[in-house]
């Protein structure tokens, strides 16, 4: 075999990688032309140049390699390795029979999958890895990721056993700070935090920060989880402390769990779960306010709007804002399709033009604060999606902004001491904790991205 041959063996593998599969039995011809030109080009550095083989760097993870790579528990390097990606209507045969499996192996195979996994569960898109000691021989083992958290190992040789390996997940504790600058996500997102990390701080702060009326130079600081998999970030734990600072006001949501109960509270330990949220949808913004003499867009003439629009695409989900009973789901010609949930004698929520309802959600249907009961659409009197939100009190429509709720009642003395200490921890935590801005620089090299002031 010549250098040349080699080297077009080795760039068609490449191509091929990064498209399909190798097939048949040109995956064979290909595979043992790269073994044996791997191990001869790598000892001979002179040779290589003056033919001006450059290997892809970033895709050596699919050569045998010189220093020992385990993945999956198995030494790469002993193998040679295909890693692809799911095909959109690609089954596991089509990928098994062009590595030597036949018909009868992949069934037995699929049956051994049963307990373990879904075979028809697999993705387009989602990771997959064979392995193979010499690519004209059958494969020896398909190794499928579902998800980072976890992988599915296909034996197939002996038994033909499907094995299920979660991998360890990590936690760590970190802080992060952060200052409006318009959206909350464009400010997260801008300096470094994760669209998730946002969605939790909505979460524990939902009751008493309005999301919809954020202010430019507001600030918020938080302690959270960061979850690891094999040393990469893959998720957002549970935000433990969030301080979220508007105006003069600052409001503070401390993760607490007695064993019994568990949620956020602010400083004095009164929970911040109140009997509402403040909205029903999230990502969403206020296109229309409770308006006794407005001019209605589609009526064309001055009319009461007795609730509040919430913009937002189709299809986002509508939260019950509170707990209660089903009363209505239903349609009218000016509604659309509209749900009305009974929280107790005093109020009542109700929320218009729905695309649609949730699985489940009917009159007499009890609902828990925070359940998704529908879809934003636009059915019914309505320019575009968004869900008119109307609040009852005493059977008159109110504008559900201006309420205030009384405060719940707060931890048990026999809390007190444990949540304080947690409290001061926290909060000696995020103490030195500050956004980091972009600042123009001299320097060429800087990014310009904005940083996040972890410590
Ligand atoms: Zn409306």
């Amino acid at each position: 075999m010549n250098l040349k041959s080699l080297r077009q063996s080795f760039n068609r593998f490449y191509t091929g990688k990064r498209k399909t599969i190798l097939r048949g039995t040109l995956t064979g011809l290909i595979g043992t032309a790269l073994f044996a030109g791997w191990w001869f080009s790598s000892d001979s550095n002179g040779i290589q140049q003056s033919v001006g083989i450059e290997p892809p760097k970033q895709e050596l993870g699919a050569l045998p390699i010189v220093q020992p790579t385990l993945k999956y528990g198995f030494a790469l390097d002993t193998f040679q390795v295909f890693e692809n990606t799911i095909h959109s209507g690609a089954f596991l045969s089509d990928i098994l029979l062009r590595h030597n499996l036949s018909y009868v192996d992949i069934e037995r195979l699929a049956s051994n999958a049963k307990p373990v996994f879904d075979i028809r569960k697999m993705q387009a898109g989602k990771s997959y890895t064979v392995l193979t000691k010499d690519s004209t021989q059958r494969a020896e083992y398909f190794i499928y990721e579902p998800n980072v958290y976890e992988y599915v190992v296909f034996h197939l040789q002996g038994d033909m056993e499907v094995t299920k390996v979660e991998r360890p997940i990590t936690t760590e504790t970190k802080t992060s700070a952060g200052v409006i600058e318009s959206s909350l996500w464009k400010t997260m997102t801008d300096q470094g935090m994760s669209f998730e990390l946002a969605d939790k701080m909505e979460d524990a702060l939902q009751w008493s920060v309005d999301f919809h009326h954020l202010q430019k130079g507001d600030e918020f600081k938080l302690v959270y989880d960061q979850k690891f998999v094999e040393g990469k970030e893959v998720g957002v734990g549970k935000v433990s402390a969030a301080i979220y600072k508007t105006g003069e006001k600052e409001y503070y949501a401390i993760f607490y769990d007695n064993g019994k109960e568990s949620g956020y509270y602010n400083l004095e330990g009164r929970p911040m779960k109140t009997s509402f949220l403040k909205a029903p949808v999230k990502y969403s913004r206020i296109s229309s306010y409770y308006n006794l003499n407005r001019f209605h867009p589609i009526l064309k003439y001055h009319r009461p709007h007795y609730g509040t629009d919430y913009a937002a695409p189709y299809g986002t989900p509508i939260m019950a804002v509170g707990s209660g009973t089903i009363i209505a789901a239903s349609y009218t010609s000016g509604n659309g399709n509209f749900i009305k949930i009974r929280h107790d004698e005093t109020y009542e929520t109700q929320y218009l033009h729905m695309q649609g309802f949730a699985k489940g959600i009917h009159a007499g249907t009890h609902v828990n604060q925070g359940d998704i009961i529908g879809y934003v659409g636009s059915t019914g009197l309505a320019t575009g999606p968004h869900v008119c939100f109307r609040f009852w009190k005493n059977g008159q429509q109110v504008n559900h902004l201006s309420l205030n709720f009384p405060p719940a009642e707060p931890l048990s003395e026999a809390d007190m001491p444990a949540f304080s200490q947690l409290r001061d921890q926290y909060l000696e935590m995020l103490k030195n904790v500050e956004p980091k801005f972009v600042v123009e620089s001299e320097d060429a090299d800087t990014s310009g991205v904005a940083r996040v002031g972890n410590p």
